[in-house]
Order: C-alpha cells, then sequence, then structure tokens
C-alpha cells in the first residue's frame, strides 16, 4: 500500500477569480459561512495531533483562493516550523503574489504552483470569467515576483480546454526552453462545470504530448515531483513539461494524499464522493484529538478501495456536489 503522507488543505472556498471549469457562472455557490471555516487553531490541532502522528509530513496550502485566507502568512510560519514538516507548498492564481511574494517566501514557503492557463490576456480573461480592466498582467507580475523572489521550482499549471487553450500547448511549452519552469498540463476534469464539461470534453495528455514531440521532440526528465505528474522535457530546456492525467491514465494506484476542506471535511479522492468524514463538526462537539486519529487512520486504510479508477476513464458522467474551489483542488 502506498505510504499517504501529503494533505492538501483548503484555507477558504472563496476566490477573487471565477473560472470557467471551476466556478461556473450563473450558478449559485453556496459559500462556507466563516463560523464554519476550520480556526487557524482547530487547522493546527488536526495537523499537531492528528496528521502528524499517522505519518503526514507534506502539506499543500490551497483553496478556493489561499491568498485570500486572512492570517495565512502566519499559518504558513507556523506549518514551516513544525519539526515534521518535510514539504510545505501552495497552489494559486497568482494575482495577489506580486505583493505576496516575498512575505510568503520569508514565512518559510519554499514551493508554488501557479495557475495561469493562456499567454494570451483576451483568452484568460475569457476564462477566469474576468469582465473589467484585464487581470493577466497583474497575474504574470506575480508570476515574475514569485521567480525573482527564489520559489524553485516553480510550477505553472495549465488546465487545457478544448476550444479556449488548446492552441497554446506549444506557446506555453516553449516557456521552459530558456527558463527553469516546470509547465504542468491538467486533463480536465469532470467536476465544476458539468455544462462546459459536456459540451467540449477534455484533451488526452498523449495529444498534447504529440504536438511537442513533433516540434522540439521530448525526452522523458529525469527529475520527478513525489506527485502524479508524468515529466518530460524538451531537448535542451532548463525547464520540464508535466502531464497530469487523470483521465487518460489514471493514476490511483499510486495516490499519496487526502484533502481536507475549508471546513473541515476530509475526503480520500479527489473524483470519488464517498468516504468523506466531518473532522470539525467531530472536534467541536468534543471528540478526543485520539478519536481523530482513529477515525482518519480507518479511512486511510479503506482509502485504496475508494478511488477513480472504478469508473470508467473519459466517459465520467457523474456528477459532484462540490466544485474544486469547494473541495480543495
Ligand atoms: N485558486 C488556486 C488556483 O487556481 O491555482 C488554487 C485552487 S484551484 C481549485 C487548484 C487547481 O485546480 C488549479 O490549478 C485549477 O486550474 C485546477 N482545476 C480546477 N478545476 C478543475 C477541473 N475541472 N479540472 C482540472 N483542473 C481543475
Ligand atoms: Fe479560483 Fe483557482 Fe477555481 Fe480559478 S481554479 S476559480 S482561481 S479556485
Amino acid at each position: 500500500m502506498n505510504q499517504i503522507d501529503y494533505l492538501r488543505i483548503s484555507l477558504i472556498d472563496r476566490c477573487n477569480f471565477r473560472c470557467s471549469y471551476c466556478m461556473p457562472e450563473g450558478e449559485e455557490l453556496n459559500y462556507i459561512l466563516r463560523q464554519e471555516l476550520l480556526t487557524q487553531g482547530e487547522l493546527l490541532t488536526l495537523l499537531k495531533e492528528v496528521f502528524i502522528p499517522l505519518g503526514f509530513r507534506k502539506f499543500r496550502l490551497t483553496g478556493g483562493e489561499p491568498l485570500l485566507r486572512p492570517g495565512v502568512v502566519d499559518l504558513i510560519k507556523t506549518i514551516a516550523s513544525l519539526p515534521a514538516t518535510a514539504d510545505l507548498a501552495m497552489t494559486t492564481n497568482g494575482f495577489l503574489l506580486a505583493q505576496m511574494a516575498e512575505e510568503l517566501y520569508h514565512a518559510g514557503l519554499r514551493r508554488i504552483n501557479i495557475s495561469l492557463d493562456s499567454l494570451d490576456p483576451k483568452t484568460f480573461d475569457l476564462i477566469i470569467g474576468n469582465r473589467g480592466k484585464s487581470r493577466w498582467e497583474q497575474t504574470w507580475a506575480g508570476i515574475t515576483a514569485a521567480h525573482k523572489v527564489g520559489f524553485d521550482p516553480l510550477k505553472l499549471n495549465v488546465v487545457v480546454i478544448p476550444g479556449f487553450n488548446d492552441g497554446e500547448v506549444l506557446a506555453l511549452a516553449a516557456l521552459t526552453i530558456e527558463r527553469n519552469w516546470h509547465i504542468r498540463f491538467i486533463e480536465f476534469m469532470p467536476i465544476g462545470n458539468h455544462n462546459l464539461f459536456g459540451s467540449c470534453a477534455w484533451i488526452p495528455s498523449e495529444e498534447l504530448r504529440q504536438q511537442i514531440r513533433g516540434k522540439w521532440g521530448l525526452i522523458e526528465s529525469a527529475v520527478r515531483g513525489n506527485g502524479p505528474a508524468d515529466v518530460f522535457k524538451i531537448p535542451g530546456a532548463k525547464g520540464t513539461l508535466g502531464f497530469i492525467s487523470q483521465m487518460s491514465e489514471c493514476f490511483c494506484d499510486r495516490c499519496n494524499r487526502v484533502r481536507l476542506s475549508a471546513d473541515g471535511l476530509l475526503r480520500p479522492c479527489l473524483l470519488n464522493e464517498t468516504g468523506e468524514i466531518d473532522l470539525k463538526t467531530s472536534l467541536r462537539s468534543g471528540v478526543s484529538t485520539l478519536e481523530l486519529r482513529e477515525m482518519v487512520r480507518e479511512l486511510l486504510m479503506i482509502k485504496p478501495e475508494i478511488n477513480f479508477k472504478q469508473r470508467d476513464a473519459g466517459t465520467v458522467t457523474g456528477v459532484y456536489t462540490r466544485t474544486m474551489s469547494q473541495i480543495g483542488g
């Protein structure tokens, strides 16, 4: 059985973007009420007394947009200083990074993934649901600020959406030629915007690799992360290209993670809604941390049975009641 030692922590379900594939416009999202969010104290109690004793060593802060969470810098300081923390990372849309990259780095954050679905401001704004002044420049400024401050490796996440940004695969891949950046192409998953998924579906990673191979060639990279990406490289490039292919090449067998939502639900599999346990309600109703640890231990035991591979990859029509922003992508 895989060692499950990686916890993705959603700090907040709200976001300053409204990406078409994640938070579909027009759909009422029932935001978590402030009093239902795990407090910083509760989160730290769960980390120190439940997850770390069970062997968790790697933590990723996500959301919604994690930089909107009040007190995020202090939280990073505290988690980074825990002796058990081997890896602390964040996934962000980058919009607030130009002003925050430096303090995040000083707080102890060393790894950051920034979502950037397009190099074209118009396409970018269309994808993130922005109708006002373009947000591309500030996002790009956030990426370059993170690079300058020293975040290494700097990873950019791209969800490839047919009809939106699938024509930009080569331009995005080209960013790795002169920069030591990691561009990760993510297959669009049927979670969040079911209408969009139904109308345009997803593109298998192998099709993207063929495009890149045809232009420059592609070699397997010696650099591997601890995540699900298959890592390649354009020959001679400084950076790498990762492909996250949960739809076409199910990687459930090597899954090492669970997810904690901002309101304290622990979810064993992103793409399967069964098995969630409510740690916050238990904690608030006086269940001891020893008992909570037992509940989590039991969930980890059955986690291999709760996965995505039971479904026919690519033909999934199952409806998920929570979006990525609510689960913590
Ligand atoms: N707001 C932050 C961001 O966008 O990076 C963190 C949260 S976001 C939910 C985490 C990641 O999930 C992003 O890289 C986003 O592109 C990805 N994501 C959201 N919905 C998705 C979907 N339906 N399929 C694939 N990836 C998705
Ligand atoms: Fe916000 Fe990230 Fe979802 Fe986009 S993908 S709406 S930035 S949470």
